[in-house]
């Protein structure tokens, strides 16, 4: 076992005792899809779906956006593909959909909260998703991003219920949401932690602005406290919470991430074998213990270091 492990092993993801947790690719276009599914992932965590929508001058019709996600839904059969509704604004202004200025961007109608304003916009796409679903019959699971507030969840979850999509959920990377997750998970069918985001608006530190780099460092402790909060609320709830954003695919931070709670691993495919090799090499009692370790400590720095001095080697 422990040899296939340090190997990188092909079977699904769980620790050295047999706790599961889905090791699944972060993906962002048709030719990403094409990739990852000839690796040994058990599908995808994050289908990030803006490069449909940015750059043009017209919306991408409801028969383009059905041919593209059949074809990535076809290219994992009967792995789970967890799609991600367009998560423009922001940065990733839309030509077609353009709000106007705002003063702080990230802070503006990004996300959910634009396909709440530009719900043709928001209603294409989850047509088009229901469209490759039923084509396909694949294991589709469709998600919001930046939901803030329960009632931003039930609104986007009886939009996708209403066409038949078997599974809804929400990103948390939005601190009220982490921190209210049980009231948010009772509405939806599962939840996935946006680390990039969340650290963003936990520390009120921009992400784009590498100055801000110490601030953003992702063992940092109130981030793992957040994320705690968000995992105690899926715990309750007995709904699954994994984590698509970048903390995901650090080999540390991942046995960190599995001692707090979360149920899958999302990221860059190349990370996948790594991941899997310490998580093999440790057991959930001790993911555990890594993760009391990290939140005892009162830096990320301080917190890198707790979780290595007690680790596998292998680490
Ligand atoms: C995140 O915020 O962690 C995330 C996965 O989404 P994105 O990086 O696309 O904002
Ligand atoms: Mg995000």
């Amino acid at each position: 076992r422990r040899e296939a492990a340090l190997a990188g092993g092909t079977g699904k993801g769980c620790t050295k005792d047999g706790y599961p947790v889905a090791l699944l690719a972060n993906i962002g276009t048709v030719e990403d899809a094409r990739r990852a599914a000839a690796q040994p992932v058990e599908g995808v965590g994050l289908f990030r779906t803006e490069f449909l929508f940015l750059d043009r001058d017209t919306m991408p019709t409801l028969e383009e956006q059905t041919a593209t996600y059949t074809e990535v839904f076809s290219a994992f059969g009967e792995r789970r593909v967890v799609v991600r509704t367009l998560d423009a604004g922001a940065d990733k202004p839309l030509k077609f959909a353009d709000l106007g200025p705002e003063e702080n961007p990230a802070l503006g109608r990004r996300g959910l909260r634009l396909g709440m304003i530009r719900t043709d916009v928001l209603d294409t796409q989850l047509q088009a998703l229901a469209a490759a679903y039923h084509a396909t019959g694949a294991d589709v699971r469709v998600m919001a991003p930046m939901v803030a507030t329960q009632a931003e969840a039930v609104w986007f979850a009886e939009r996708v219920r209403a066409l038949g999509l078997p599974k809804v959920g929400v990103m948390i990377e939005v601190p009220s949401a982490a921190i209210r997750s049980r009231g948010i998970l009772y509405h939806v069918d599962f939840a996935s932690l946006g680390t990039n985001d969340l650290q963003q608006y936990t520390m009120a530190a921009d992400r784009m602005q590498g100055e801000l780099a110490s601030l953003l460092d992702p063992w940092e402790p109130a981030l793992l406290d957040v994320i705690a909060m968000a995992c105690e609320g899926g715990h309750t709830m007995g709904k699954p919470i994994g984590v698509c954003g970048e903390a995901g695919g650090n080999p540390g931070l991942a046995l960190v991430l599995v001692g707090l709670g979360v149920t899958s691993l999302s990221m860059a495919p190349s990370k996948v074998a790594a991941v899997r090799t310490v998580l093999a090499a440790h057991t959930r009692e001790q993911c555990q213990q890594f993760a009391a370790a990290a939140r005892a400590a009162t830096s990320a720095g301080e917190a890198k270091r707790a979780v290595l001095a007690i680790a596998d080697p292998i680490l």
